[in-house]
């Protein structure tokens, strides 16, 4: 496949999509904030079985981040994420917008999606508006690139179903499909935000992965008090030197509080944590969790 075309213009990159649906091409997005990782390459893998011709899209968006988190300081790593997309050959242009391309009214001044409660609760309950500066960028993201297939990662399952709810919501004519969280050999999900850790803190980090697999096989053996599994899940984290900042066990479907009645496979284990400087979030389903749980069981016996 020849190298992926780099597009700097919102122009650029509708001019690019309409000649490919002129001689009837489907088209798949995947937005990301660069800084890729296996976990992205994957989802362009899963896009290329989606659509005709693949967008990855590499941009920091302000609006996600609030006063005091990471914008600054988030990885920017253009030249390796150009690399990486060339030599996967999964992707047939890369939409690298400026700031102005997205927000040319300013990021202060920018109309916002204002998504409904879910958004202030799990992860929205410490990053307030973070979900509101998601589903803005996506939109707009949407908006340039009038994709048939929008590919996310179920890593930041709040995110998938917040955007799942707005594409619904706001009647946008996108197909959402979902790929799998990529890991680290020891069970650490991929993320741009490991490198923040430091060796101490990176070895102790697969105890997130851990303690999800532990709620999953109780939830799996029946347990059904939620908030003691929770707890004892928080307890454990904290005594491996995490700073949780939730763990809940929600429907997977709609990430609805369970009342108790649900099937445990219908439910999903979903967790945030600081360690040293870094947030990490990962969750499981208890649906499907099992060949985690025996690539966690190989890497212990490795
Ligand atoms: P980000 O660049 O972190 O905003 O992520 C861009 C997309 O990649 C999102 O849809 C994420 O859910 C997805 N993603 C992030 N980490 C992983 C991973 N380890 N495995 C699979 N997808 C991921």
């Amino acid at each position: 496949m020849p190298e992926p075309v780099v597009l700097h213009t919102a122009d650029r990159m509708r001019e690019c999509v309409r000649e490919w649906r002129a001689s009837g091409q489907s088209v798949a997005l995947v937005p990301t904030m660069g800084n890729l990782h296996a976990g992205h390459l994957s989802l362009a893998g899963l896009a290329r079985s989606e659509a005709d011709r693949v967008v990855a899209t590499i941009f920091v968006n302000p609006t996600q981040f609030g006063a005091g988190e990471d914008f600054e300081a988030y990885p920017r790593t253009l030249d390796e994420d150009l690399a990486m997309l060339s030599a996967a050959g999964t992707v047939d242009a890369v939409f690298v917008p400026e700031m102005s391309e997205i927000y040319p009214f300013g990021a202060g001044e920018a109309v916002r999606v204002s998504m409904p409660a879910l958004s202030r609760e799990l992860c929205g309950a410490s990053r307030p508006g973070h979900f509101d500066g998601v589903a803005s960028v996506v939109c707009r993201l949407l908006n340039v690139a009038t994709p048939d297939v929008l590919v996310l990662g179920l890593k930041d399952y709040q995110q998938l179903i917040l955007v799942e709810r707005m594409v619904a919501d706001l009647g946008i004519g996108v197909r959402v499909v979902s790929g799998p969280t990529m890991r680290e050999p020891d069970g650490l999900a991929i993320s741009s935000r490991n490198r923040y850790l430091t060796d101490d803190e990176r070895s102790r980090a697969p105890a997130l992965y851990a303690a999800l697999n532990k709620v999953v096989v109780a939830l799996r053996d029946g347990a059904g008090d939620y908030r003691a599994l929770q707890q004892a899940a928080e307890d454990e984290l904290r005594g491996a030197g995490f700073e949780p900042d939730y763990v809940e066990v929600r429907c997977a479907a709609d990430l609805a509080r369970p009342n108790g009645r649900q099937p445990p496979d219908e439910l999903v284990v979903l967790a945030a944590v600081l360690l040293g400087k870094a947030r990490l979030i990962d969750n499981l389903h208890v649906r499907g969790a099992e060949p985690a749980r025996i690539q966690l069981r190989r890497s212990e016996n490795s």
